[in-house]
């Protein structure tokens, strides 16, 4: 299939196709779509990725808001609305996939299977016939949370992306087919996660971020950054076994294989020291739960240790996308981890 069957092509909306509420746009969506804005330095173009998971509106939210203000950017702007299908499945912006498909931004790669996969392609040919100088991934965590970015490479231009948003940038070595890879095409490309998909922080956070990206004659040069960005590299994820139980209480039940305070989140992006308890394992002990670097390997011995059925971290540690949602910490993780210096566990 040709990319003009894939993709549905808006250039220089005027507010009046918009609708008056991002809801009403999207209604109006009926492809993933591409958005051209023409900027005051035709020669040169930027990029803006976001809705690749249905259920993650900031990016939306913001484009949708920045488009009604009628803003002329620097330079040209070309915006992907990638997951159109599954964020318009009643109740709106609630699926982060369609029920039978994958994951978008796991598409990024060969042999781009199935519609996700077509669609991620014809994303890449967009990206390759605009030539974009960067691009941004737009994105929600699912639990609440400080902001921070993702890239693959760590150097001036991906921190300054990064400074654009956030202070914190994650750098990994993982390969998972995502849309942050596109790195590798020599175009320095950022993942921004707006922090939570409910917040109007994030919202807030994903609106001032493009007018900072579009606004501005230079996005690429540190010395224009906002603030220092800390760098943490290929961070460990922690995971609960699937039998396993958890609860989220002051004290613990005796009923439960872990137990982790409420107020656990605060610890997002905080330094644990090893005489500070994170919680409280059950009589399983520590082997419900696995620790995994980007390279597969795994030591627990290294993240955590038990005392008098406490759990302490076995270094300073900083930990991050802790969440105190029961199913998410099952489905997908409990928190990812690095060194407190920001180097990897192992
Ligand atoms: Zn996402």
């Amino acid at each position: 299939m040709s990319n003009a069957n894939l993709l549905d092509y808006l250039n220089d909306p005027s507010p009046r196709t918009l609708g008056r509420s991002p809801l009403e746009w999207l209604d109006r969506l009926n492809k993933p779509t591409v958005v051209h804005v023409a900027g005051r330095d035709r020669s040169r173009t930027r990029a803006m990725a976001t809705l690749l998971h249905g259920n993650e509106p900031s990016g939306l939210f913001a484009l949708h808001r920045w488009l009604l203000e009628q803003h002329t950017p620097e330079v040209n702007m070309l915006f992907l609305l990638g997951g159109v299908y599954p964020a318009k499945i009643p109740p709106a912006l609630s699926s982060r996939q369609l029920p039978e498909g994958r994951d978008l931004n796991r598409c990024f790669k060969e042999p781009f299977e199935g519609e996700e996969g077509a669609i991620a392609k014809a994303m890449l040919a967009e990206l390759r016939k605009t030539q974009p100088e960067c691009l941004l991934d737009v994105h929600n965590t699912s639990g609440t949370g400080p902001a921070f970015a993702v890239s693959i490479t760590n150097d001036a231009a991906h921190q300054a992306l990064t400074s654009l948003y956030t202070d914190r940038l994650i750098m990994t070595d993982l390969r998972l087919g995502a849309l942050m890879e596109y790195s590798e095409q020599e175009v320095p490309t950022v993942t921004i996660e707006c922090g939570g998909a409910q917040d109007d922080h994030a919202h807030q956070l994903a609106y001032e971020g493009l007018v900072r990206y579009t606004s501005r004659a230079d996005v690429l040069s540190l010395e224009k950054a906002e603030w220092n960005v800390a760098v943490l590299r290929n961070p460990i994820r922690v995971e609960l076994a699937p039998e396993a139980t958890i609860e989220y209480r002051l004290e613990p039940s005796g009923h439960a294989d872990l137990t982790f305070p409420p107020d656990i989140e605060h610890r997002n992006f905080g330094i644990v020291s090893p005489d500070e308890p994170l919680g409280w394992i059950g009589k399983k002990g520590l082997g419900i739960l696995t620790a995994i670097s980007h390279n597969r390997t795994e030591n627990m011995e290294q993240v955590l240790r038990v005392q008098d059925g406490q759990i302490y971290p076995a270094q300073a540690i900083k930990a991050f996308m802790i969440t105190t949602n029961p199913v998410i910490a099952k489905s997908d993780c409990l928190f990812y981890a690095v060194k407190a210096t920001g180097e990897p566990i192992f």
